[in-house]
C-alpha cells in the first residue's frame, strides 16, 4: 500500500462522525438508527477494502466523502428492504408462465382480494342464520351455475384436488388409467407418483398410443374404485392413436357404480378460437363425468387453486376427508376466485377483462401495433445504442396447456451494439422493474403477447437502463 492510500485511509470519517450528519439522521428517520449504523459499518469496510486494493487514490478522494458514504448506505438499505417477491414484465411470449406467476388477476378479482384481506369476512359464517358456515358455500353456487355441476369445492391447487380425490375415493383400491395418460406436468407432478402417495393402486391399461374401451372393461373388477382420465395438457400425440372418451368411460362406470374422474388440467369456462384442443369443463360434465378437476390459474385466469366440480355425493365425500382441511384455500384465494368467476357470468366481459383471456384473444394487428409502439419507445430512450427490428413471433399459452398452439404475436428484436445479448438479458433482469425476455442466439426478443399496453414504457426504460450499464462498465 502506498503513502497516498494510507493518507486516504486516515481521512475516512468514523462511524460516529457520519452517523451524526444531517443526511444520516434523515436516513435514520426512514430506516432505524441501528440499521443505518450497521450499514455504515458495512460501507466503511467496503471502502477500506477498495482503498487497500488501489481502487482509490488521492486524485479521486470521492470515496471518503460523507455524501458518497451516505448515498452508498442508502443503496445498501434500499436493497435490504426491497421485497424479494417482485413485479416483473413478461416479455417471454408465454402467457401462462408458471415461473412468472401464471395468471394475473382481473380488476374485479383484485378488488375482492383487497376487501377480504383488509376486513373480517363471513368466510365460515352464515350471516342469515348466525351460525358457523362453510367456506365452500361462497364459490359453490357460482361454480355450479357456470359449469352445470351439482356441487363444487376448491382446494389449494389442482395437484391437491387430484390427491384429495384419489385419497378419499380410491385409497387401497384400483384406479384405472390409460397408458397414454400417465403424464408428468411440470417438475414434480407425475400421475403414477401421486397415485402411490394417495394409497390408490394404479392399473394401467392399453398402450402408449392406443387405448380402447375394451381395455378398461377387462381391467374392471371388485377392487376398482375409479376410472380416471388425465388430460395430456403439455404434449400431443399424433398419428396412429386412439383414446377412450369420457362418454365411453361413463358407459362403463355408471352401470357398475364406479365414478369417472376427469383431470382437465387447465379447464376452460369459455370457448376461444385458440382453445380448440382444450376440453371445456361443462362438456366433460355433460358427457357424464362424476368429478372434474382443473386449475384456477391456468386458462381460467384466476388465482392458484384447484377446482373440483361434479356429483354431490362424491364432492361431499371429498369435503369430509381429513385432507380437505390440509388442502383448504385461504380467504384471499377464495375472494380472487369469486371475483374472477363473477366476470365469467358475461363471457364477453371475461374476454375483455381477464388478462389471460385478453392476451390469448389478441389479433395479429393488435400485437403488431403494440410492438410498433414498443419499438418507438425504445428508439426514443436508447437512440442508436441498439438496432431494432419488428418480427412475427409465435407466442405460447403456457401453463402446460395447448402445446402446439401458436398465438399470433409480434416481438421487438433487439441487437445491442456494445454488449453481448446475454449481458443485455442479464441487465434487463436486474432493471428497476425487471424484464424477462426470450434470448435468441444473436438477439433479444421482446414478445408483446403478455404485456399490457401501459407496460411498454417500463420495458423500454429497462432496455435503456440495460444498455447504459454497458457504458458504465
Ligand atoms: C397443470 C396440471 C395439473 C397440476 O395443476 P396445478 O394447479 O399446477 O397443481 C394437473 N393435471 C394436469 C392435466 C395439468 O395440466
Amino acid at each position: 500500500m502506498d503513502e497516498s492510500a494510507r493518507r486516504l485511509l486516515r481521512s475516512l470519517p468514523s462511524v460516529e462522525e457520519i452517523a451524526g450528519s444531517d443526511e444520516a439522521t434523515h436516513l435514520a428517520s426512514e430506516y432505524s438508527r441501528r440499521e443505518v449504523v450497521e450499514a455504515l459499518r458495512t460501507v466503511l469496510t467496503e471502502v477500506r477494502q477498495m482503498i487497500v486494493e488501489g481502487a482509490a487514490s488521492e486524485d479521486v478522494p470521492g470515496l471518503v466523502l460523507p455524501s458518497y458514504l451516505v448515498a452508498r448506505v442508502r443503496e445498501v438499505l434500499d436493497e435490504q428492504h426491497r421485497p424479494r417477491l417482485r413485479r416483473v414484465l413478461n416479455a417471454t411470449g408465454v402467457v401462462v408462465h408458471t415461473n412468472l406467476g401464471r395468471s394475473i388477476l382481473a380488476p374485479g378479482a383484485i378488488e375482492r382480494v383487497v376487501e377480504a384481506a383488509s376486513h373480517y369476512s363471513n368466510l365460515e359464517y352464515d350471516l342469515e342464520r348466525g351460525v358457523r358456515g362453510s367456506r365452500h358455500d361462497h364459490i359453490g353456487a357460482l361454480l355450479t351455475e357456470l359449469t352445470g355441476a351439482e356441487a363444487a369445492m376448491v382446494v389449494n391447487n389442482n395437484a391437491a384436488a387430484i390427491m384429495l380425490m384419489l385419497s378419499a375415493l380410491a385409497s387401497g383400491r384400483d384406479v384405472i388409467v390409460s397408458r397414454g395418460q400417465l403424464v408428468e406436468i411440470g417438475g414434480s407432478f407425475r400421475v403414477p407418483d401421486i397415485m402411490r402417495q394417495s394409497g390408490a393402486r394404479l392399473v394401467e391399461v392399453g398402450t402408449t398410443n392406443k387405448t380402447r374401451p375394451a381395455d378398461f372393461e377387462r381391467a374392471i373388477g371388485e377392487e376398482t374404485a375409479m376410472l380416471l382420465r388425465v388430460h395430456t395438457s403439455n404434449f400431443k400425440m399424433v398419428g396412429f392413436t386412439e383414446e377412450v372418451g369420457i362418454r365411453e368411460l361413463v358407459a362403463l362406470g355408471a352401470p357398475r357404480g364406479i365414478p369417472v374422474a376427469d383431470d382437465l388440467g387447465s379447464g376452460a369456462l369459455v370457448r376461444l378460437p385458440a382453445f380448440e384442443d382444450e376440453p371445456a369443463v361443462s362438456e366433460s360434465l355433460a358427457a357424464g363425468a362424476d368429478l372434474v378437476t382443473f386449475s384456477g390459474d391456468k386458462l381460467l385466469g384466476g388465482p392458484q387453486a384447484g377446482i373440483i366440480v361434479g356429483r354431490r355425493m362424491w364432492v361431499e365425500a371429498l369435503m369430509q376427508h381429513p385432507l380437505a382441511r390440509a388442502f383448504r384455500v385461504d380467504k384471499m384465494t377464495l375472494a380472487a376466485l369469486e371475483g374472477t368467476l363473477l366476470v365469467y357470468r358475461d363471457p364477453e366481459k371475461a374476454l375483455e377483462t381477464i388478462p389471460t383471456l385478453r392476451f390469448m384473444s389478441r389479433s395479429m394487428a393488435e400485437t403488431e401495433q403494440l410492438a410498433a409502439t414498443l419499438t418507438r419507445e425504445i428508439e426514443r430512450q436508447c437512440g442508436d445504442r441498439v438496432t431494432l427490428e419488428l418480427a412475427e413471433s409465435g407466442a405460447k399459452a403456457g401453463g402446460g396447456a395447448l402445446p402446439l398452439l401458436e398465438l399470433p404475436s409480434y416481438a421487438v428484436v433487439v441487437r445491442p451494439k456494445d454488449m453481448s445479448v446475454a449481458s443485455l438479458a442479464a441487465a434487463l433482469r436486474e432493471a428497476p422493474t425487471p424484464v424477462v425476455a426470450r434470448v435468441g442466439h444473436d438477439a433479444l426478443h421482446l414478445d408483446v403477447a403478455a404485456l399490457q399496453s401501459d407496460e411498454l414504457e417500463l420495458v423500454a426504460e429497462a432496455v435503456a437502463w440495460g444498455v447504459s450499464r454497458a457504458s458504465r462498465g
